[in-house]
């Protein structure tokens, strides 16, 4: 059993992480300032003698008595609408809020994991991206305060490898969706699926044949906990190879909430990426780890959690 902080906790993907460690046994220090974390996705665990949760902005301060074996980074806005609303909030908690949980991590001699993104590659000018692609980032443009602070946060964090000895993993997260999105998260799996559930049109940004590839947040997080456990340091791409482009996913999202909702046009948002999909060959090899949920099974089963919140 390890004693394991997760920052961001109540948010979407740290939540299911911190779900996901309590199940296997573990002990879990939730930290969240609730910007865009919420109560509901960690209330169910109140009161477990193995989860806590401090409220705590891990871009000003940590304070986490005990030992602690393992630091995961999750905190982070992560939606394009976020990087508009609140870009300094997100430039502090990749840059500082990174230097304050590699701080914890070195003092506690724990292991050290960080949640960066696909968003380091930019607007990829090689496809897939593998890895060693350093990408194609515009540091000025709306979208450079969320790359350039996990560009930041990467380098950090193999600064303290390298000069500290911290003992470290580095995810890159692409696209992922599931139960626990935000309604009005912004992104484009909760808004298709909301807009279909309540019958209004489908809100395609640009002419729809930009591309994502888009990951169930369970075969996410069991790629996150593959390699925190394993031996390779990353970074390492965890996502599903398995491309669409929006009007694909549009044509999904109706399907299985058998919805007869339009599709109006909207302006492509500006540095929106053309295209975006993982090259999963380390994950397969390093880690024996593969996506399982296709995007039909995944669509449903988050269809279902937002027709319950929303009481359709
Ligand atoms: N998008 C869209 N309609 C929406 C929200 C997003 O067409 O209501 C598009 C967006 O322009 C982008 C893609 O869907 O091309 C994925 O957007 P999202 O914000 O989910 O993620 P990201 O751009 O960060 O991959």
């Amino acid at each position: 059993m390890a004693r394991v902080v997760v920052t961001g906790g109540a948010g979407f993907l740290g939540s299911h992480l911190c779900d996901r460690l309590l199940d296997r046994g573990d002990e879990v220090v939730c930290l969240d300032n609730l910007v865009t974390g919420l109560n509901a996705n960690v209330e169910h665990r109140f009161g477990e003698p193995r989860f806590s949760f401090s409220r705590q902005d891990v871009s000003n301060h940590i304070w986490v008595p005990g030992h602690v074996d393992t630091v995961m980074h999750l905190a982070s806005p992560a939606s394009p609408i976020d990087f508009e609303r609140i870009p300094i909030q997100i430039l502090k908690v990749g840059s500082l809020g990174t230097h304050n949980a590699l701080g914890l991590a070195k003092e506690k001699g724990a292991k050290f994991f960080l949640a960066s993104t696909s968003e380091v590659y930019g607007d990829p000018a090689v496809h897939p991206q593998p890895e060693t692609y350093n990408g194609n980032v515009n540091p000025i443009g709306p979208r450079g305060v969320y790359d350039e602070a996990k560009r930041f946060a990467e380098a950090m964090t193999m600064a303290y490898h390298n000069h500290h000895s911290v003992d470290v993993r580095i995810v890159r997260i692409f696209n992922t969706y599931g139960p626990r999105m935000r309604p009005e998260d912004g992104r484009v799996v909760s808004n298709f699926v909301t807009q279909a559930l309540l019958g209004e049109p489908l809100t395609m940004y640009g002419d729809g044949s930009q591309s994502r590839s888009f990951c169930f947040v369970d075969d996410q997080i069991a790629g996150q906990l593959s390699l925190l456990d394993g031996e390779h340091s990353g970074p390492i791409n965890i996502g599903n190879d398995q491309e669409f482009t929006m009007l694909e996913l549009a044509e999904v999202v109706t399907k299985v909430t058998n919805s007869s909702s339009e599709i109006t046009f909207a302006p492509l948002p500006v540095d929106d990426p053309t295209r975006r999909r993982p090259d999963l060959t380390e994950a397969r090899t390093k880690l024996s780890w593969k996506p399982m949920v296709d995007l039909e099974t995944g669509i449903t089963k988050t269809a279902e959690y937002f027709a319950k919140l929303l009481k359709i």
